[in-house]
């Protein structure tokens, strides 16, 4: 029998984050230390799951009707818990209502089906650059094309909109807009959202708001504003979910909210529930932490918000003192996305890998973001990479000077002085 095959499709399909998972799990197995600073799962480090919500959880695995949750649930999702999630966007300025809301597994499940929903075979979204792979990885699956738009690494990583309209063109349906962002830390003005609302209206796009990271702000005069508050009648459709600011990303619990005053999506918004039913129901039991989430103490985020500020700046300090390394200050999320200077014909992908095989620490590289290395005006060459910031300050610590060390060694071995 000749060997099974699979579909062209799976190979364009790839995962920077867990890619290089493979080789530090082969030092490892030789009995080499390594630090991972490669995945955005915070209970992996030491945050963890606010005991409210584990209660919750506890009480229905045990209680009468929670037998019910081994049941299906709806395949929109548990009633209570999406009413939950309109009446805390009603708080935050939003018109919501429950039917608004449907629950997934993860906010990438949310994005995955809309992603189906919206994208024929040769249409396009727009995504930014650098950019989280899942968007990337999933019009690919359905045949879909991406273009990107810069985000700006001299402005704060802000947009940079000619680049958005330079992407533009007949074949865009959407555009990804994702603040606080992943990789770079960056997080939009109201200002610039007002802006890329404009943009979609011109060109009659459905905005895709990614607010997986919306409570993780870590800066003064950096507030997190809803993108379907400011969108008028323009269709968003926003991500969120549980992973990030409520850790619980094993759990698996995300939604999608439906902003539509002027009903310009209704047969959009119909064919996302049509997929919904055919997967019959998301993981049941813990949608009902959403209730728990969402309605109880939110101070637990107070002191995970101060963690993150503090190990935001011991990074911004360790790896700005690199020579040859530059390091732009996040003010959302738990990453950061530095930017070091590469001798002449190495990829970021070389340096990542040789850090990794030279000091056991576990970065991403920039171009797993679809960040390829480039020449400034001054004719330097610039690669990226991803660190995230949660593990506590002692790893991090031993994690940059390893990095200050390795880079040290790898210019002078390559005969490259940086500037
Ligand atoms: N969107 C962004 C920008 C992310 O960084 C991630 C996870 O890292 C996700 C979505 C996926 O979130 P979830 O765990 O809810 O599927």
């Amino acid at each position: 029998m000749a060997a099974i095959l699979p579909a062209e499709r799976t190979k364009t399909i790839t995962y920077a984050i867990r890619d290089i998972v493979v080789k530090a799990q082969a030092l490892e197995r030789e009995g080499r230390k390594v630090i991972y600073l490669n995945i955005g799962d915070p209970p992996v480090y030491d945050f963890d799951t606010p005991q409210h919500i584990k209660e919750r959880l506890k009480r229905k695995i045990d209680d009468v009707s929670g037998r019910k949750s081994a049941a299906y649930a709806d395949s929109m999702g548990l009633h209570e818990a999406r009413e939950a999630i309109a009446k805390r966007l009603r708080t935050r300025g939003l018109a919501a209502e429950t039917d608004d809301i449907v629950l997934t597994a993860g906010a990438t499940e949310g994005i995955m089906l809309a992603v189906a929903a919206l994208v024929n075979p040769g249409e396009n979204l727009l995504l930014p650059l650098p950019g989280y792979p899942l968007y990337r990885s999933t019009l690919a699956l359905y045949h879909g094309a991406a273009k990107h738009y810069r985000l700006d690494e001299a402005h704060d990583w802000q947009i940079d909109f000619d680049s958005l309209e330079e992407a533009v063109d007949a074949k865009t349906r959407g555009l990804v807009v994702i603040s606080p962002n992943n990789p770079t830390g960056g997080v939009y003005t109201e200002e610039t959202l007002k802006r890329l609302v404009a943009f979609a209206e011109r060109h009659g796009l459905v905005l895709f708001a990614d607010e997986i990271y919306d409570q993780l702000l870590l800066d003064d005069g950096y507030a997190h504003h809803p993108l379907a508050r400011l969108a008028g009648d323009v269709p968003v459709l926003s991500f969120g979910g549980l992973s990030k600011n409520y850790v619980m990303p094993g759990y698996r619990v995300g939604w999608i909210h439906f902003h539509d005053p002027a009903g310009r999506m209704t047969k959009l918004v119909a064919a996302v529930k049509q997929l919904m039913r055919a997967r019959l129901s998301g993981p049941h039991l813990q949608q009902h932490a959403i209730i728990a989430a969402l309605e109880g103490d939110h101070s637990f985020l107070d002191g995970m918000r101060a963690r993150l500020r503090e190990q935001r700046d011991l990074t911004i300090r360790m790896l700005g003192a690199i020579p040859g390394i530059r390091c732009t200050p996040p003010h959302g999320a738990f990453y950061a996305f530095p930017g070091v200077q590469l001798p002449q014909g190495v990829t970021d992908k070389e340096y990542v890998e040789a850090l990794l095989a030279a000091e056991g620490v576990v970065v991403v590289y920039g171009s797993g973001f679809g960040m390829t290395e480039a020449e400034d005006a001054d004719g330097v060459r610039w690669g990226h990479f991803r660190v995230v910031f949660l593990a506590g300050p002692d790893i991090l610590e031993e994690a940059y000077a390893k990095i200050a060390r390795f880079t040290k060694a790898f210019y002078r071995r390559h005969g490259y002085v940086p500037r």
